[in-house]
């Protein structure tokens, strides 16, 4: 991290017309059909300013905060970074006859401005690699998440108000940005700390008009820190998580979890790393046009485990079985590590309340 300097809250709107200046479309947290969720964000006073959040299984509601001056008292909403990049459904493609019957494709690469996103947070960033790992591998790199992503400027917030469903601190994932932002805020009192960490975002720095930061700035967030920590106790059974699912294929709380399984699919949904997809065509009605499109997929749904035939996945348990072993077991030998960032979104968009440390808890009672 570069070296931490103030800008004083008298002054944040001064970053926005910095990143609108500098052609940036910028898109920030706002208080819309009673959730925080990005949007739009011309000016500071549509932030959600004075509200926190209140988050169990099955539940998230908005309150006033203690703070009626703290913008950034809450934490994480049902979006992620995930729609930005990785479309819910997105045109990937469209094939045409010509008057000799030669079918014509054509590539539809998305044209994209850039995007500054205030508000980002830690979890969300770890989950961001996670994303780029997977769109981004070497031989395989797709070209719409890589438009999308190289039009990104980074503004992150460390998390001073984890809610009673998060657990980044287990996972190690926060409650403070580690890596991958263009600029770290902490917000204290009257002021925030703020830092570079790209070189788009120590320009950015350049040009705001800061002031330096005092032993007592500095020690405030690093109480603030703590407390986000402290304030933090659900957490990851302390086993090996990934070993322990291996050995649960036939466990009966599969069963169990089943008899209250929607198989909605919402925690695939709202879960930052969560990468399946399907496609879908649209055919023009004269056979001569149609449009391929890619659409987020999920474990509970029966066409995901569908092979030559069959549905090898056909009942809620071995759905659930998927998304739980997938996230927490087989993404470590894919991707070297667990695919879940702790952000706690799946227990609290959860329709009848699932909760994965609990399921994880119950899963190694018996290890
Ligand atoms: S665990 Fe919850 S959110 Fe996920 S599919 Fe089942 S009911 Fe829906
Ligand atoms: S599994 Fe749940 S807690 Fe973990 S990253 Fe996904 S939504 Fe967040």
């Amino acid at each position: 991290m570069k070296q931490q300097k103030i800008l004083k809250k008298k002054d944040f709107q001064s970053l926005l017309n910095l990143l609108a200046a500098e052609g940036y479309a910028v898109i920030g947290p706002q208080i819309s059909d009673g959730a925080i969720v990005y949007q739009s964000l011309d000016h500071t006073s549509q932030l959600p300013i004075g509200f926190t959040d209140r988050q169990s299984p099955g539940s998230y509601t908005l309150e006033k905060s203690a703070n009626e001056d703290a913008y950034f008292a809450w934490a994480n909403g049902p979006q992620a970074l995930k729609p930005l990049l990785f479309q819910s459904e997105e045109l990937l493609w469209t094939a045409s006859k010509d008057e000799a019957n030669s079918i014509r494709f054509e590539q539809c690469l998305p044209v994209v401005k850039p995007i500054a996103v205030l508000g980002v947070r830690a979890c969300d960033l770890a989950a961001l690699e996670l994303q780029d790992k997977h769109f981004l591998q070497k031989e395989f790199v797709d070209p719409y998440y890589q438009k999308r992503r190289e039009s990104l400027l980074l503004i992150a917030v460390n998390c001073s108000h984890p809610s009673a469903n998060c657990f980044c601190v287990s996972t190690g994932d926060g409650p403070s940005a580690q890596k991958h932002y263009d600029i770290v805020l902490t917000e204290l009192d009257d002021v925030f700390l703020i830092a570079s960490g790209s070189g788009k975002g120590e320009k950015i720095c350049g040009l705001l008009s800061l002031t330096e930061a005092t032993e007592n700035n500095r020690q405030s967030a690093v109480e603030q820190e703590e407390a986000a920590i402290k304030v933090q106790t659900k957490r990851l059974p302390d086993i090996d998580v990934p070993v322990m699912l291996k050995n649960k294929t036939n466990h009966s709380r599969w069963d169990l979890i089943a008899e209250k399984c929607l198989a909605c699919g919402n925690c695939t949904s709202v879960c930052p790393t969560c990468f399946c997809h399907t496609k879908k065509e649209l055919h023009a009605l004269d056979g001569k046009n149609s449009q391929h499109y890619r659409v987020w997929d999920s474990c509970f749904s029966l066409e995901h485990g569908y092979i030559h035939g069959g549905a090898v996945r056909s009942e809620t348990s071995q759905q659930y079985r998927q998304w739980l072993t997938h996230k927490f077991s087989a993404w470590v030998e894919q991707y070297g590590r667990s695919g879940c960032v702790g952000c706690g979104r799946c227990i609290s968009w959860c329709p009848v309340g699932i909760d994965v440390i609990e399921e994880l808890s119950a899963l190694s009672d018996e290890a």
